[in-house]
Parts: C-alpha cells; sequence; structure tokens
C-alpha cells in the first residue's frame, strides 16, 4: 500500500492544478479512491471538491477529515521525473501530500470494523484563495 500511495502523490504533484480549476485532481482522487468501496462518492462539492463517504452499520457520530485539492501559481524548478507538468503551477503547499495521507485512508476504512457513524473524507477545492470552504459549506449536499 505505501508503493500505491508514494505513485498517487508522484502522479498529484505532476499535475497541479490552481484553485477551483482542480477537474483533473479530482478525478484522480476518485479514480484512487473507488477501489476501497466507500458508501458514497460526491463530486462537485463547492465546486471540484470530493466527499468519499464510509458508512457504518448504525446511526451515530459523523467525523469529517478534511484536505485541500489546489496548487499554487509557482514556477517548480526541481528535475525529478515527476516535477510540475504545468508550467508555473505546482504544489508548494504540500497539498500533494496532504490529498495523499487522507486518500491513504480509504483502504484503512475499507477494513474498519466501526459499528456506527460515517467518515467523510473530505478534499477541499481552493484553500489557497480562502474560498473554497466557504463554497464547501454553502452546499447542500455538504450540509446533508
Ligand atoms: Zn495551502
Amino acid at each position: 500500500m505505501i508503493d500505491t500511495l508514494v505513485l498517487l502523490r508522484k502522479q498529484l504533484h505532476e499535475n497541479p492544478e490552481l484553485s477551483g480549476k482542480e477537474h483533473e485532481t479530482a478525478n484522480s482522487i476518485v479514480e484512487f479512491v473507488k477501489d476501497f468501496n466507500p458508501t458514497q462518492i460526491i463530486e462537485g462539492i463547492g465546486g471540484t471538491g470530493v466527499g468519499v463517504v464510509y458508512h457504518f452499520a448504525e446511526s451515530g457520530p459523523t467525523v469529517v477529515i478534511r484536505c485541500e485539492l489546489d496548487a499554487l501559481p509557482i514556477v517548480e524548478e526541481n528535475t525529478f521525473n515527476y516535477r510540475s507538468k504545468n508550467s508555473g503551477v505546482s504544489h508548494k503547499c504540500g497539498h500533494d501530500g496532504h490529498m495523499t495521507i487522507v486518500a491513504g485512508l480509504a483502504p484503512w476504512l475499507k477494513e474498519a470494523t466501526f459499528k456506527r457513524g460515517k467518515v467523510v473524507l473530505l478534499f477541499q477545492p481552493a484553500e489557497e484563495t480562502g474560498k473554497g470552504a466557504a463554497n464547501v459549506i454553502e452546499d447542500s449536499r455538504f450540509k446533508n
């Protein structure tokens, strides 16, 4: 699993997208988590956000674990083979790593034996502009 997560982190690092335009990043997350049987995947929350929901058998508290989809308008000067392919955009804020940490909970949740409640992995758009969180909170699907 660690190798799979390293590959995901490099894929996200190589394909950074600016705030509110994180379409490919959101798709990469959806494709990754699909294999770990979430109860529900909600796309387009607050714009390009993704909610990955695990429901356990009985109703109970909901825990949301959040990370960010967007990258920054900064040229990447690194030379490693997974450097940014999008000129002038790069993951200098570490969101590639943060997304990978949160996505890495999906295989753990697939095997989890919790009896009640829900866990939501929230991939929030547009953190760098400060707009994404407000858009997510205003989205009726997030309220639900
Ligand atoms: Zn940030």
